[in-house]
């Protein structure tokens, strides 16, 4: 996977990632589509110390439907999605896909919440659909 690099619509926050993405997914969930005002979130999950983040972007806490705690991470002056945490994937910090620089890289391997998705979104032929979060 070669570096990944990104930022938000302003240019306040940037950042360049480079290690395994061990987790890519789209997650069709009710708080991913609220979030991301889209129909599903492109999520790519790599450790938080292989993500090297230029500015501070807003925080937003909130329960996942398993219990554990989300963070939402967002820029407060352009208010593009950029990270997601999730407290039961310890050190884990999940990107959203659509802002890298490098959108070949992200080849989704599972769609997740599909309990939740959108009629009109389509899933792709070839991987596998979750109701759930798998595991
Ligand atoms: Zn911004
Ligand atoms: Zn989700």
């Amino acid at each position: 996977m070669p570096k990944l690099t990104g930022q938000c619509l302003c240019g306040e926050i940037s950042f360049e990632a480079d290690g395994d993405v061990p987790v890519m997914a789209n997650c069709h969930c009710t708080a991913c589509r609220q979030s991301t005002g889209s129909a599903f979130a492109t999520l790519m999950f790599m450790k938080r110390d292989d993500i090297k983040i230029t500015g501070t972007p807003k925080t937003f806490e909130h329960a996942s439907d398993a219990g554990s705690t989300m963070t939402k991470h967002f820029c407060s002056t352009c208010g593009t999605p950029l990270f997601t945490q999730n407290s039961s994937r310890e050190g884990m910090l999940g990107i959203r896909a659509g802002v890298i620089n490098e959108p070949q890289e992200f080849t989704p391997k599972a769609n997740v919440y599909v309990s939740s998705k959108m009629d009109a979104t389509i899933l792709q032929d070839g991987i596998p659909a979750f109701e759930k979060m798998p595991g």
